[in-house]
């Protein structure tokens, strides 16, 4: 997909492909057997983690079967909605708002680095509602307080801030700190900066498997050459669970297939085209820095496939002009499909595979991947460097959490 900013660097010459340099690769790690830690996955997670890492000065390999940002990354619709999304714990919560806050901080370096811009707007969320009992209803739905400040605009201040808005519109809360961005660039720039500070970002690696003995992790099999390592962080998003039934760990990703759309306003419509986000229980609509308009999402527990139906698409377009009726004069660009990395307890699942030494996870972030990548690459990198993951605050989200049934020994 193209999310990219236009005439911005693209990744295609930026990484190194596993194919076409399989002899120099094999070459290079045949003179240097050990990395210190090998990243399996180039989504948008596995690239935030080899940031970190190589941002510490650590030796970090980053392997990716495919391209980078190629699986759910690029289906994202980039919004850091740390406010406006309903978190059930205070943990996810405080990390995506830590997160977003980090991402914002990391921005410039990020760009500099990579020389690729991550679009990341800061221009607030609207949650519209229909009437006061609809809103009353959202209120007590939300167990977890915001921690950052949201206002009540009633219907003379949002029509007045958000002309754009259908009129039946009763109000709404506004959350003026939600940032978005464009997922793909964010992924590539988190990969092209660690790459800028040392590390080896290498694509096309197929048939991956980790190598652990009665010591722990030794370091992965793949089809450039065995690997070796003192750490490996599993990074594979949907793929995750896979990869460590390999080594007998039972950590179960559910697939929430997910469609999305990108509409375009011509010029002349520029007046009636969303400058803010609107995150509706509906849907969301979401002014991206290139221009396009996002609407999405679709959410289809237990569908992996990609498939993008128009039933889906019809819906969302519905729902959008519902709020947004000026949608109707945009010109439709293209729709696309994901699947989000879910999990049965609906926490992802991040730090040490403890029964196995040197191993970690560090997906199924579900549907908050891309605003979490910044501080799940921070906390990652933190704990290889030996901090615990107590101490760290993430121990909720130990891999080893679930019950021991789900656990296979
Ligand atoms: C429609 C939709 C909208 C979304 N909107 C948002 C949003 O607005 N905000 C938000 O925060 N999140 C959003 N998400 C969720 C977000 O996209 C995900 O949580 C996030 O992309 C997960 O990133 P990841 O790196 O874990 O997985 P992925 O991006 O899937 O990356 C995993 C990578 O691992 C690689 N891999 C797998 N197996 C192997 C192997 N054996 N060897 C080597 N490599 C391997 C894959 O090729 C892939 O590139 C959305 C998702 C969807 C589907």
């Amino acid at each position: 997909m193209s999310g990219e900013v236009r005439g911005l660097r693209r990744s295609g010459s930026l990484y190194r492909n596993g194919t076409a340099f399989a002899s120099q690769i094999r070459g290079e790690i045949r003179g240097k057997l050990h990395a210190e830690t090998i990243v399996v996955g180039g989504g948008v997670i596995g690239c935030a983690i080899a940031y970190e890492l190589a941002s510490r000065g650590k030796e970090v390999i980053l392997i990716e079967r495919s391209r980078i940002a190629s699986e759910t990354s690029c289906a994202a619709a980039g919004m850091l909605a740390a406010d406006s999304e309903a978190f059930h714990t205070t943990v996810m919560s405080k990390l995506a708002y830590e997160s977003r806050n980090l991402l914002l901080q990391q921005k410039e370096q990020l760009q500099r680095l990579s020389r690729i811009e991550i679009g990341l707007q800061q221009t607030g969320f609207v949650t519209p509602f229909r009437n006061e009992d609809e809103m009353k209803k959202y209120s007590e739905s939300r167990s977890v307080h915001p921690l950052t400040e949201q206002i009540w605009w009633d219907h003379t201040k949002l029509h007045r801030e958000a002309p754009w808005i259908s009129k039946e519109t009763y109000g709404a809360l506004y959350r003026a700190s939600e940032s978005e961005l464009l997922p793909v660039n964010l992924a590539r720039a988190y990969a092209g900066a660690a790459q800028t500070m040392g590390a080896k970002v290498i694509e096309g690696v197929q048939d991956v498997s980790l190598t652990v003995d009665s010591s722990g992790i030794q370091g992965v099999e793949t089809s450039i050459g065995r690997l070796m390592c003192k750490h490996v962080v599993v990074a594979a998003g949907l793929q995750g669970g896979e990869m460590l039934k390999q080594v007998g760990l039972n950590l179960p990703v559910l697939p929430v297939k997910g469609e999305i759309a990108a509409i375009q306003y011509a010029k002349h419509d520029a007046d009636y085209r969303p400058d803010k986000t609107v995150y509706a229980d509906n849907v969301y609509i979401v002014p991206k820095a290139n221009g396009e308009v996002w609407i999405g999402a679709t959410s289809l527990p237990g569908r992996s496939d990609r498939d993008v139906t128009v039933g889906g698409i019809q819906k969302l377009f519905a729902s959008a002009a519902g709020w947004v009726p000026g949608i109707q004069q945009a010109q439709f660009i293209r729709a696309w499909a994901g699947v989000r990395p879910a999990t049965p307890d609906g926490l992802p699942y991040l730090g040490a595979c403890k029964s196995i030494p040197g191993l970690y996870a560090a997906f199924g972030h579900y549907r908050n991947g891309i605003l979490l990548s910044a501080i799940t690459g921070s906390l990652m990198a933190d704990l290889i460097a030996g901090h615990s993951s107590e101490e760290l605050g993430i121990d909720e989200l130990s891999p080893e959490r679930l019950s021991r049934k789900e656990i296979m020994q």
